[in-house]
């Protein structure tokens, strides 16, 4: 195959993220990367960097849009000082219950991922928008839709099957799981030595967990949309069906149109909850760490609720499992936040993980299991735009 250069889009609530890739035969080399953020203010920022890091465009444009940002980026993609892509890789979070395999992006696709926005909807209305303006501005480039819910696909039914009535199952409403693609991308990095009884904590701003046998997803711990699950920086993860109803209850008592009650329980459990929500400070684990320092006991409770429900969780997969060969840590906490991987494993002596203190004492890739620990504990980076780029390939046959 000629050397293709491979677009990656990964568009957030008010950021879109890109990276470019040159993919011969084998062989992925990232050209450049870039990122338009702070959209919807006076100044936000654009800028790409090439592979050693190296600053090509730094601009701090007025982004009163989605429009403009991505303008940017397709400007600058098509001025002809940087390559233009040969074909595109979206980040989609959630293709819903008809839309579960990778493929190539048609209106008729993006239209029936629309139809599930409920089931991300922090994430999929600004990747519905960034599809239909990749098609319009790059025209006669293939895109493909590269789905996080991919990875999941494998969960049986039993896992994926949410104890509700029928009716409710027939709309859609299942386990999906999210972070796919770091998950897949952690497994790809693990080859051709995929441990058999694999779980990787996906820890980040989102966080979340995987029962992973021979590569393959079990289980997972987000549910129909990525709020399920363990607590992260501003949702809750699983909580009692009955703290929803009392919330909603009480908005009603005081907002009279239900999709706005709807809209304000959304805010409360997916915004303004999780590690935010308890500690009352910060999402961010930084700012947490340093309260903690400082002896705020709400900063304490937060992170000890998050670092002791991903315990229990490890717990749960490998009963799940029937054992565990490998831990794995990943997304900026999991990679980062020694502390947190401290804590977690702690109390984990007894199902085989032990962690040892020194080698836990890094920040990025790294084994960090005490000698003769039955279980390996590691720290992996996710690959989630090179992992794309492999499947724009594979798809490109
Ligand atoms: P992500 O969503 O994967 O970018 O991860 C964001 C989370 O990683 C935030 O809670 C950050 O506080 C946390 N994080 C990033 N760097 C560090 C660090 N050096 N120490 C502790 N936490 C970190």
């Amino acid at each position: 195959m000629p050397s293709l250069p491979v677009l990656v889009l990964n568009s957030g609530s008010s950021s879109i993220k890109f990276s470019v890739y040159e993919a011969e035969n084998g062989e992925r080399r990232k050209l450049h990367e870039g990122a338009v953020d702070g959209i919807g203010t006076d100044q936000g920022s654009f800028w790409i960097k090439d592979a050693d890091g190296n600053k090509l465009v730094d601009q701090t444009p007025a982004l009163p849009n989605r429009s403009v940002a991505f303008r940017l980026v397709a400007d600058a993609l098509h001025s002809g000082d940087f390559p233009a892509p040969a074909a595109i890789g979206h980040r989609v979070v959630c293709g819903g219950p008809t839309v579960q395999e990778n493929q190539i992006i048609t209106p008729a696709l993006i239209d029936e991922i629309e139809r599930y926005t409920d089931f991300a909807p922090l994430h999929t209305p600004i990747a519905v928008y960034i599809m239909r303006e990749a098609l319009r501005l790059f025209p006669g480039i293939p895109n493909f839709a590269i789905l996080d819910t991919y990875f999941h696909r494998t969960m049986p039914e039993v896992v994926t099957h949410m104890p509700i009535r029928e009716e409710y199952s027939a709309m859609g409403v299942r386990r999906y799981g999210y972070h796919g693609i770091s998950y897949e991308s952690i497994v790809y990095q693990l080859e051709p030595n995929v441990p058999e009884k694999l779980i990787v904590a996906h820890l980040g701003n989102g966080a979340s967990i995987s029962a992973i046998r021979n590569g393959k997803c079990l289980d997972t711990s987000m549910g129909l949309t990525p709020t399920g699950g363990i607590i992260s920086g501003t949702r809750t993860g699983d909580i009692d069906p009955g703290v929803l109803l009392f919330i909603l209850r009480k908005i009603a008592e005081t907002e009279p149109s239900a999709t706005a009650a709807a809209d304000k329980l959304e805010t409360a459990v997916s915004k303004k909850a999780g590690l935010l929500g308890v500690s009352g400070l910060s999402n961010d684990m930084r700012d947490l760490r340093e309260a903690i320092k400082g002896g705020n006991a709400k900063a304490r409770l937060a992170v000890d609720k998050f670092t002791w429900t991903i315990a229990k969780w490890i717990g749960s997969y490998v009963a799940e499992l029937g054992g565990l060969d490998m831990l794995v840590f990943t997304g900026g906490i999991g990679e980062n936040d020694i502390a947190s991987r401290a804590e977690i494993c702690a109390g984990l002596g007894t199902l085989g993980i032990l962690v040892d203190a020194a080698r836990n004492n890094v920040r990025g890739e790294a084994t960090i299991s005490a000698a003769g620990s039955p279980v390996t504990v590691r720290v992996i980076p996710p690959a989630e735009d090179l992992m794309i780029v492999n499947h724009v390939v594979r798809l490109l046959g």
